[in-house]
């Protein structure tokens, strides 16, 4: 049987590439749409080193609409996209929001005016908790409010989501959902694909690994003086295979309704962990003590933030599989397969 075409925007990056294995996994064909700003020209053949199959690559911008346009329509038939492609450093984009904004919501624009142009009716959008801000309730559900964005990157989030909400309601036979992403962790247990980050690692995983193998001299934990048990920041860390995953009963969800519609789904584990717990899983599976001192908060940091996963486990059929330790594991066997040429 004919493979279905899933053009994966991003499909080089982090959760991208681990994406289109799961959709290789599954039977699909993905076609990976990337510039290479923030990932590796090897990722494909990895992703061969792992599936057997190399995915084809269009190599273009996102909000290059004209050219974009034609080197879809040459592939044939596309059964659904998978949004990646954005920036997501918070820092970052407060100083370079026109970057952002260009970048995130002017390529979801291009994007969706393809779908229009090609009739491809399967949109699945790559969103973040960082939505909810600091939550009042917790676990946080997908009805719960949401907050004014502390930064560019999380405004754009917004925007797209609404952007994509607005194309639904003039569109009804478009069928999309925004998966909000809680916490990304973790590699492939082949240790073939994981995350790369560009320079000084902004997030707590790639911050532990990197001190851990004496890239970064010490790690600092943003405060401990939080109203949570150990005084340190709670999030919700998932494996990013089974998020990976989550991506393919998604498109799946979509395939099988007949009508149009925009839904919203978190993708999480359900449970927190503090900051500490992290640091103390991982001393246990490296078997080494993690040189880190305690330091001043990080502003606009969320103090205690994980999901309701049941609207996810009840609709999409899917939930995660793997554990922290499963994720701190995979990350650590990728960083230690590292090398120079990979991160360079
Ligand atoms: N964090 C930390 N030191 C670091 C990086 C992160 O203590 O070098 C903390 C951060 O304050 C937060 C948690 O780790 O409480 C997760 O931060 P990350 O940036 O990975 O995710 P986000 O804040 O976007 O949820």
């Amino acid at each position: 049987m004919k493979r279905k075409k899933i053009l994966v925007t991003g499909g080089a990056g982090y959760i991208g590439s681990h994406t289109c294995v799961e959709f290789i996994n599954a039977g699909y064909e993905p076609i990976i749409l990337d510039n290479f700003s923030n990932s590796k020209e090897f990722i494909p053949e990895r992703i061969q080193e792992i599936t057997g199959t190399k995915p084809r690559v269009i190599d273009l911008d996102c909000a290059a609409y004209e050219s974009l346009l034609e080197a879809v329509k040459a592939e044939g038939n596309i059964n659904g996209i998978v949004h990646f492609a954005a920036f997501k450093a918070v820092g970052e984009s407060t100083r370079k929001p026109l970057d952002y904004y260009y970048n995130n919501v002017a390529s979801t624009t291009s994007i969706l005016k393809l779908m229009e142009a090609l009739a491809i009716d399967n949109f699945v959008f790559s969103s973040s908790c960082t939505v909810y801000g600091q939550p009042d309730v917790l676990p946080v559900t997908e009805d719960s409010p949401i907050k004014a964005a502390e930064s560019p990157y999380g405004r754009t989030k917004q925007i797209c989501e609404d952007l994509i909400q607005d194309f639904y309601k003039a569109k009804e036979d478009l069928k999309a959902v925004s998966l909000r992403y809680f916490n990304p962790i973790g590699a492939h247990p082949s240790s073939l694909i994981g995350e790369l980050p560009l320079g000084v690692p902004n997030n707590l995983v790639p911050y532990i690994t990197q001190t851990a193998i004496g890239l970064r001299q010490n790690l600092t934990i943003f405060g401990d003086d939080y109203d949570t048990p150990d005084g340190t920041c709670i999030r919700d860390y998932i494996h990013v295979v089974d998020l990976a995953k989550a991506h393919v009963a998604a498109l799946s969800y979509l395939e099988k309704s007949n009508n149009g519609l925009y839904d919203i789904f978190n993708l999480g584990t359900g449970t927190g962990n503090s900051v500490l717990e992290v640091v103390n899983t991982f001393e246990k599976i490296a078997q080494m003590k993690l040189n880190y001192t305690i330091g001043p908060r990080r502003q606009g940091d969320i103090v205690k933030v994980f999901a309701d996963v049941s609207k996810s486990k009840n609709l999409l059929n899917w939930e995660t599989k793997l554990s922290l330790i499963d994720a701190l594991r995979d990350a650590w066997n990728w960083e230690k397969s590292l090398k120079t040429a990979d991160i360079s």
